[in-house]
């Protein structure tokens, strides 16, 4: 890890500061064309650091537990969806942010 961070600090200094902040891997900043903009591989290892887990919990915290659209708590499974990437990873403000159950969050993403 060390080794990672001190390669990328010496290629880009813009690197090495998302990789201390965000946890980013510098695989992922690669590959990305803009570091602003996140790959969808960069998004899933973005999901996994202590810094989404927070800002995550702190939108449970503001909303509540529960769905945005359809009001469902409890037993379902909650996720926090994105209104806009524009200031992830890391600097999300709580209106970038809505709790949605799965269902509602696949629909609202058009999946199936
Ligand atoms: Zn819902
Ligand atoms: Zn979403």
């Amino acid at each position: 890890m060390t080794k990672t961070i001190t390669l990328a600090t010496a290629v880009n200094p813009l690197a090495a500061k998302l990789i201390q902040r965000y946890q980013v891997t510098q695989e992922a900043i690669e590959s990305a064309k803009n570091p602003r903009r996140m790959t969808r591989a960069e998004y899933q290892d973005y999901l996994a650091t202590e810094t989404w887990r927070a800002t995550r919990d702190k939108a449970l915290a503001h909303y509540g537990r529960k769905c945005y659209l359809c009001g469902a708590s409890g037993d379902v499974q909650i996720d926090v969806h994105h209104n806009t990437y524009e200031r992830a990873p890391g600097c999300e403000l709580i209106s970038d942010l809505i709790p949605l159950c799965r269902d509602c969050h696949e629909r609202h993403h058009g999946g199936v």
